[in-house]
């Protein structure tokens, strides 16, 4: 938690002419201040470098600007967060990430080599190996409900090179998987095992503070870039829709609110598991519930770790916040209803999904199912609303990391090709749009990691990993 929020400390007009590392150094210096103006930029800049400029042709772009380009498809505008070298949004903080651990380590003298457990709904876990393989004094492990994503990203993760990291399917859910880490960090005899180990443990998912930060920054960057299109004047509100799983991202936006960026609304755009769409309606949080696998196999959550903090922001009372997770553990439900004044909940069923990837991709543009879900959420807010705010949509994931979906949503049947490359290959000769070389190179390369677990045996396996490490 932010003890505080701090203030933008420069006017919008001057936003406007920011780049992306620019805004990035703008935003994490509020909020990172034991950190020099040299260390955060020296991050910012080995971060946000050529790795950002993949486009969905797998061609590299110059500019950094492009590192998180707005786009227009089908009378709507798209913030674009999928360029990096996993090709989904939690590139944006998960490559610097491992830089601002680095440096907060070496300051606060942690001499312990960093264990980081990692659940993972698909795309986090690529991304934080990505981002920590060969990182010096760390370990990773990563866990994934081993049915739970698609098959483009089980492949990146099980072919992950490294001798620091691991990779386990579990049986079970995301949420499973979420609670199992959350578990193990807790258990003061396993955290005890593992500083004995010479390991200190730390989190990779977005209950790190150092995740949400660097998400701040794109949100500005959606205003600056929005006034540079003449779509916005400096000071005008600008409301987003966010595909929404875990409330990470979409508290990042709440997050660029409170330090001073004029927001409208924020849509929050649930699929059929809409539990936060059923508590922005209701004021009753409850997770019992089916929980129902989607083409948006992200956003299928139905305990989102990140509204704790919401909870806290609104309601300024860790004793409610307390009372409200005595509630979500014993019951799986809890009542504390929202003003309404920040969010405003939608979801989109799955047939509201594919029809919203055809209709876009008529419009000219090949978006992928999360992003699909957030372009139903927002027509439908509008259309109920009448609220004509300009309104960007979060644009999460190459559609190619989800081929068999989309491609059954633009052709109207399912596919039938084999294997990953098979479908993406489809995908793109249907659509003309190129695929990204990263993932056409998935299909060739050997799987490292294919272990799939119990969810009560993750202890074993980071036991087992830290054992294979010699620590
Ligand atoms: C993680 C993810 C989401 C959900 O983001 P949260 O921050 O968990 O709410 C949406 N779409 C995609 C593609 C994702 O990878």
């Amino acid at each position: 938690m932010p003890e505080r929020f701090p203030k933008m400390d420069f006017t919008l007009g001057e936003l406007a002419a920011f780049d992306y590392r620019e805004t990035a150094f703008r935003v994490l210096r509020l909020f990172l201040t034991d950190f020099t103006d040299a260390e955060i930029r020296a991050a910012v800049d080995s971060a946000y470098d050529g790795k950002f400029a993949t486009d969905s042709r797998g061609l590299r772009r110059e500019l950094s600007s492009d590192v998180a380009p707005l786009t227009s498809a089908a009378g709507l505008r798209f913030l674009e967060l999928y360029h990096g070298p996993t090709l989904a949004f939690k590139d944006m903080a998960l490559s610097i990430l491992p830089r601002l651990m680095r440096l907060a380590a070496a300051k606060r003298g942690v001499s312990k080599r960093v264990m980081i457990l990692t659940a993972t709904s698909g795309d986090t876990g690529k991304a934080a190996l990505a981002g920590f393989a060969g990182a010096e004094g760390v370990d990773i492990a990563v866990f994934y409900p081993s049915e739970g994503v698609s098959p483009a990203q089980k492949l990146q993760m099980t072919t992950q090179e490294g001798g620091n990291v691991a990779v386990a399917g579990i049986i079970g859910n995301f949420d499973d998987a979420q609670t199992g880490v959350k578990a193990l960090f807790t258990d003061p005899d396993f955290v005890a095992e593992m500083s004995g180990r010479g390991y200190a443990f730390s989190s990779a998912n977005s209950i790190n503070i150092g995740r949400l930060v660097p998400q701040v920054a794109y949100y500005f960057h959606a205003y600056a870039e929005m006034c540079r299109a003449g779509a916005l004047s400096p000071g005008e509100r600008l409301g987003f829709t966010v595909p929404t799983g875990n409330f990470g991202n979409i508290l990042a936006a709440y997050y660029a609110g409170r330090i001073g960026l004029p927001i409208g609304k924020l849509v929050c755009a649930s699929n059929s598991n809409k539990v936060l769409f059923d508590y922005f309606k209701t004021g009753e949080y409850n997770t019992n519930r089916v929980f129902t696998p989607t083409a948006s196999p992200s956003m299928d959550i139905l305990v989102s770790s990140n509204f704790e903090r919401y909870l806290y922001h609104k309601t300024g009372s860790a004793e409610a916040v307390r009372a409200a997770m005595g509630g979500l553990g014993a019951e799986g439900r809890y009542v504390l209803p929202d003003s309404g004044e920040v969010f405003f909940g939608e979801y989109a069923t799955e047939p509201e999904t594919f029809a919203a990837i055809r209709d876009v991709f008529g419009g000219g543009a090949l978006i992928d199912p999360h992003t699909a879900v957030a372009v139903h959420a927002c027509r439908e807010y509008r259309a109920e609303t009448g609220d004509d705010t300009p309104n960007v949509i979060v644009a999460t994931a190459s559609p190619f990391k989800f081929a068999a979906s989309v491609l059954e949503a633009v052709t109207g049947a399912a596919p039938e090709v084999s294997g990953v490359s098979g479908a993406i290959e489809e995908l793109s000769r249907v659509t003309g749009v190129p695929a990204p070389a990263s993932l056409l190179e998935l299909q060739g390369k050997r799987v490292l990691h294919p272990d799939v677990i119990e969810k009560d045996g993750m202890e074993a396996f980071v036991r087992a990993f830290a054992s294979r490490r010699n620590y």
